[in-house]
């Protein structure tokens, strides 16, 4: 059985390690600081958790508006963040054991490519970008993925970037009582997704009391805190048949979903297992809102068929959605009118977060709207919105 070095203890190297040592294979992981990565120490958990804080919240707050409870204290920064803290750490020693009982031999340490493994992953990460305007900024300016590390919020923050990371970045700041701002360089924000959800988040947002600004140069800005939510720099990819290159340092979407199955492709190419093609990709951000999509866009489906059909489902309408006080949003649904095939799924409402891995596959199995529609859903239920989005078509 062939060994295989992994650098890197992310998403991306952590499943690599596991997924290796499914298939049998010896497996040595580096990690230098800590295991999980970004991932876990600062982005996807972290975030997701304190978002998750605001979801609850804003429940209760629902719950209290029908008289349920009443007297809903506010968020608490503080508290939050010990709360993260401790799910980051509780996680991290989940995965710790994880690793160990799955025989994948630890090294906390830098790790080198010695010539001795059969084959080996570099799964390092990726260079976050800083606009260089900011560097007139010195002192003021933190990473988002420093966000954690925040004891205090000031009361006033400048966001640079209007992409998932800053949006929701931008709300949980807002949300925790700063005042906040996003600064986005293009004309719209959260680029990669579906321009009518998008303008019902983005009205949602400004309605909550965020300002967003695009088109700006950042120039003179005065806030005491500035995030930086750029994303991250493009690198080259080392792959050369025995050396690869996976996750936020190789090419690609920079996500946590793509880097974990960026691993089990090459652990699959490894084993001898070829035909591992890239399925479709889902995009979303935890907001609340959240946004949701995955395939076409409308635009994408115009410009490659003759006859599209696009059905809505609104949370109105939906019973669960009623009773759970998440009236808000829809489901879009975009398809092929010749052969009926389901091209894409968009979705804003507290349902996008959920709704997406039924919409996932859908795309992925090319469903048609015939299918999904003689599909039996439970109900009441949030999945009858997406069901309904076909009704018409
Ligand atoms: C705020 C925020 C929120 C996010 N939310 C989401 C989300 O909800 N969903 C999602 O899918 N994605 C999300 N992402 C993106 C996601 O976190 C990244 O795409 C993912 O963590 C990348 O994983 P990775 O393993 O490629 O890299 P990393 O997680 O950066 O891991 C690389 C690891 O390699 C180690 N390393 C580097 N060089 C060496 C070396 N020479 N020797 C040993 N170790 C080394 C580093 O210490 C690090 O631990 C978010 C990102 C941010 C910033």
């Amino acid at each position: 059985m062939p060994h295989i070095t992994v650098i890197g203890g992310g998403a991306a190297g952590y499943t690599a390690a596991l997924e290796g040592r499914k298939r049998g294979f010896g497996v040595t992981l580096y990690e230098k600081s800590q295991l999980g990565g970004l991932c876990l120490n600062q982005g996807c958990i972290p975030t997701k958790t304190l978002l998750e804080h605001i979801h609850m919240h804003r429940s209760v707050k629902t719950a209290a508006e029908n008289l349920i409870w009443k007297n809903v204290p506010a968020l608490n920064w503080a508290d939050s963040r010990a709360y993260t803290q401790r799910m980051v750490e509780e996680l991290g020693y989940g995965l710790r054991y994880q690793l160990k009982k799955a025989g994948v031999e630890i090294r906390v340490e830098e790790g080198v490519d010695d010539g001795s493994s059969d084959y080996v992953i570099y799964a390092t990460g990726g260079r976050r970008i800083r606009p260089e305007v900011l560097s007139g900024c010195a002192g003021r300016v933190v990473d988002v993925t420093e966000l954690l590390s925040l004891k205090e919020l000031p009361e006033r923050a400048a966001v640079i970037g209007g992409g998932v990371t800053g949006v929701e970045c931008a709300q949980i700041l807002h949300s925790f009582g700063t005042t906040v701002t996003i600064y986005e360089k293009e004309n719209r924000i959260l680029r990669n997704f579906d321009t009518e959800c998008v303008d019902y988040l983005e009205k949602c947002l400004c309605a909550d009391g965020i300002t967003i600004k695009k088109q700006t140069d950042l120039m003179n800005l005065t806030e005491p805190l500035i995030i930086c939510c750029a994303g991250v720099a493009e690198q080259e990819n080392k792959k050369n048949g025995r050396t690869f290159c996976i996750g936020d340092c190789a090419p690609g979407k920079k996500l946590a979903s793509d880097a974990m199955w960026e691993a089990r492709a090459v652990i699959a190419g490894i084993a001898g297992e070829k035909n591992w093609k890239q399925g479709v990709e889902p995009s979303f951000a935890y907001t609340c809102p959240a946004i949701s999509g995955v395939g076409m866009t409308v635009a994408q489906a115009r410009a490659q068929y003759n006859h599209v059909t696009v059905g809505y489902g609104y949370a109105y309408a939906n019973g669960r959605s009623k009773v759970q006080g998440l009236e808000g949003g829809f489901v879009k649904t975009v398809a092929d009118q010749e052969s009926g095939r389901i091209l894409g799924i968009h979705m804003v409402g507290e349902h996008a977060e959920n709704l997406l891995g039924e919409a996932t596959a859908l795309i992925e199995l090319e469903c048609t709207v015939k299918q999904l529609q003689k599909m039996i859903h439970p109900h009441p239920a949030i999945c009858e919105i997406l069901a309904e989005s076909v009704g018409q078509l």
